[in-house]
């Protein structure tokens, strides 16, 4: 095997150059990049060239060994495109919360649910008991379901232990999944557990304890924390994003899902990566983001579930701000782990157009994860990660429950065959 690959009879391919150049932000239609009757030249699990098949000559390949040391491989017609990235899910976790979900169609708040022990902290108490063996194997499913649907790179969250040794647990499980890249983000301060009085004693054993052996283990590249009101607060954030910056750690939010605590202020300060959910920001708030380097991570499954309204995407993209989509995925507030749904949502509810949906499930999602530079289009230097749809890109996002995904590659390696 010399390393390099012709990938040819592609019917179209989405490169999503002119989106790569405008940083994902604002991208239109002509931005994804189309090319028909293409050919995706990689070398080494890298992409060197992409173009009409027509226009790919020795010349392009000389560098690399010439097309006698090429590997061609034929696809089958239809659309190849940069892989799905999904940047924001909680899917380590035992237990399972359908009996919360009945509740709550009775009526029953998430507040309410939370104070009465259930919520986060039922899911907290099955995961801590759990072995780790049978959290991998629960876990490993989820993550077989996300790679079916296209997903090479998928982010992992901790945060249902909320004690030294099960954080780790947690991240150590998600660290041994197979298949996509996975990037591990610490999230002990996710709730309070019920042997802490007060956010501040917690969040003071969380730096103490736990976050320097996060750090020390490299069990996880990011801190993540939910701010809210009733739950962990600006200062607490403060405090956090310090400290796992002093690690080397990068930060990203939960943020102004229940209330308007302009939380995002902080991840602003503290040059986070994403903030997430974002549900109740106003025009200011709008105005702030779009100026800023972070990604606007939206999550609208879990406003679905909790029959919230939406995040505004419309007026975020139009100020110019970089969006990115994700599912939230979690036993309690959004138990979807699918891609067609969010992005349906997204297009119906939050007024996105086709080419900004799938913009923000490739590109924004990488920025969202910090792997802009590696990941999320199809351009020359990046990762070879891409999917072949059995048809055309407007088959995405439109049929709930419709995955026309029949081939994927994570740096040239098959994840699906
Ligand atoms: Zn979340």
């Amino acid at each position: 095997m010399s390393g390099l690959n012709i990938y040819s009879g592609i019917s179209e391919l989405i490169t999503l150059k002119g989106a790569a150049k405008k940083q994902a932000r604002q991208p239109v239609e002509k931005d994804l990049g189309l090319v028909k009757n293409a050919s995706l030249v990689t070398y080494k699990g890298s992409v060197i060239w992409t173009g009409p098949s027509a226009k790919l000559t020795k010349a392009i390949l000389a560098p690399y060994g010439g097309i006698k040391n090429s590997n061609e491989i034929k696809l089958s017609s239809g659309t190849v495109m940069p892989s799905f990235i999904e940047s924001h899910t909680h899917l380590v976790f035992a237990g399972e919360r359908k009996n919360e979900f009945e509740l709550r169609n009775q009526g029953v708040s998430y507040g309410e649910i939370a104070k009465a022990g259930g919520g986060i902290l039922s899911t907290v108490k099955a995961t801590r008991k759990a072995s780790q063996k049978d959290l991998k194997s629960a876990a490993q499913k989820r993550v077989n379901e996300f790679v079916s649907q296209g997903v090479t790179t998928l982010e992992i969250k901790s945060g249902y232990a909320l004690n030294l040794k099960d954080e780790l647990k947690m991240l150590e499980v998600a660290k041994s999944l197979k298949g996509p890249h996975i990037v591990k983000t610490f999230l002990g301060a996710h709730a309070l557990p019920s042997n802490f009085k007060t956010y501040d004693a917690y969040i003071d054993f969380l730096l103490q304890k736990v976050l320097p052996k996060v750090a020390q283990s490299q069990l996880a590249e990011r801190v993540d924390i939910f701010i809210d009101e009733g739950y962990f607060q600006k200062s607490h954030g403060e405090k956090l994003f310090k400290a796992a910056q002093s690690f080397g750690l990068g930060l990203t939010m939960h943020a102004d899902q229940m209330k308007l605590t302009k939380a995002y202020d902080l991840a602003i300060k503290y040059n986070a990566h994403s903030v997430d959910h974002l549900v109740q920001i106003k025009k200011m708030d709008i105005k702030k983001l779009a100026q800023s380097s972070l990604t606007c991570n939206l999550l609208p499954g879990a406003d679905f579930y909790l029959k919230m309204p939406y995040p505004p995407a419309r007026a975020l993209i139009d100020a110019g701000a970089r969006v990115s989509l994700a599912t939230d995925f979690n036993p309690g507030s959004c138990p979807t782990q699918d891609l067609s749904f969010i992005g349906v949502l997204a297009r119906l509810e939050m007024k996105m157009s086709l080419a900004e949906v799938i913009t923000a499930y490739t590109l924004g999602a990488a920025f969202a994860l910090n792997l802009q530079n590696q990941k999320g289009s199809l351009t020359t230097g990046k990762d070879a990660d891409f999917i072949l749809i059995d048809g055309s890109y407007k088959d995405l996002f439109y049929q709930v429950g419709h995955h026309p995904v029949v081939g994927s590659w994570l740096k040239n390696k098959k994840l699906i065959k």
